[in-house]
């Protein structure tokens, strides 16, 4: 993802972890578009251009009608309907959330009278309740955001002429993560699991954490083809180069910032020197690198 400018980061950066605050809102929704990819077969993928519409959006659709993967803020259902209808006019079935926060889960409510929403049994019960997190609170959503059907492990949607798998990764990016796969196309969506050449967001105060992250992204890689194409939660549409680029940063970031508390260096100590510099440019997007040194400082088992 290229972004212009650091105040633009820092804009965006308020916007996508303030889900519930008045910040994002104030937005002129109106400059934002969404961009439509064929990503291969059935699936394609919608992202925000022009300000922050939310998380990546992944679709499936065919005969049977038409699955999302996250619905992004809550003023997006408008632009989402437009996107969907120049892919195929067919009824939209089914919301799968790939966790609770608010730039993925905006638009339940809205498209719950239409869809079954499906998530990880913890994102609906976030949604259920007020949530505190690094960035303040979120209030409870209300009822008809909430997922109707939950899942402990994994679960299949069989649509599309895919055996689609929903599964659930722990305590990765929140406690409540599930990426998607689509098979029969050999589409992965990733959701925040994933962040596209830039430090990730890890929302510790929901259960996520940086080696259990590192960890999920290995077993993602062995769990899916070499040939797999690669939705992101956020930035641009990826492979399973682009995976792999970003596990070797994850090893190497936690790695790094482990070995040196292990010296006893403090975090001010650590961040003080940095990362190697081979990682500088992934501190350019929504968590700069002195924040991703905290994000992995406060991992480390307590
Ligand atoms: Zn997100
Ligand atoms: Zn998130």
């Amino acid at each position: 993802m290229i972004l212009p400018n650091k105040l633009l980061i820092a804009s965006i950066f308020v916007f996508f972890c303030t889900p519930s605050v008045a910040g994002f809102l104030d937005q002129d929704f109106t400059k934002i578009t969404l961009k439509t990819t064929h990503v291969r077969g059935n699936i394609y993928m919608l992202e925000g251009e022009g300000g922050f519409a939310g998380g990546n959006i992944g679709v499936s659709a065919g005969k049977d009608g038409i699955l999302l993967v996250d619905d992004q803020l809550s003023p997006m259902p408008g632009k989402i309907n437009t996107a969907l209808a120049d892919i195929n006019p067919g009824k939209l079935r089914f919301v799968l959330n790939t966790h609770w926060h608010g730039d993925h889960t905006g638009s339940n409510g809205h498209f719950s009278s239409d869809a079954t929403i499906i998530s990880h049994k913890n994102v609906r019960k976030r949604l259920m309740a007020e949530q505190n997190n690094f960035f303040g609170k979120s209030p409870a959503s209300p009822k008809e955001a909430w997922p109707l059907i939950t899942f402990e492990d994994a679960v299949n949607i069989h649509f599309n002429d895919e055996d689609i798998q929903f599964i659930h990764y722990a305590n990765g990016h929140t406690d409540g993560d599930g990426i998607i796969y689509f098979p029969k196309s050999n589409v992965a969506h990733l959701g925040d699991h994933f962040f596209n050449g830039i430090f990730p967001f890890v929302d510790m105060d929901t259960g996520g954490n940086a080696f259990s992250l590192t960890r999920n992204i290995g077993n993602i890689i062995d769990s899916l083809p070499s040939d797999a194409l690669v939705i992101p939660g956020h930035g641009g549409l990826s492979d399973m180069k682009g995976l792999k680029a970003y596990y070797a940063m994850l090893k190497s970031t936690t790695e790094h910032v482990k070995n040196l508390a292990a010296e006893g260096e403090t975090l001010e100590d650590i961040q003080l020197g940095g990362l190697p510099t081979e990682w500088t440019t992934w501190g350019d997007g929504f968590v700069n690198e002195e924040h991703w040194i905290k994000i992995i400082y406060n991992s480390l088992p307590k």
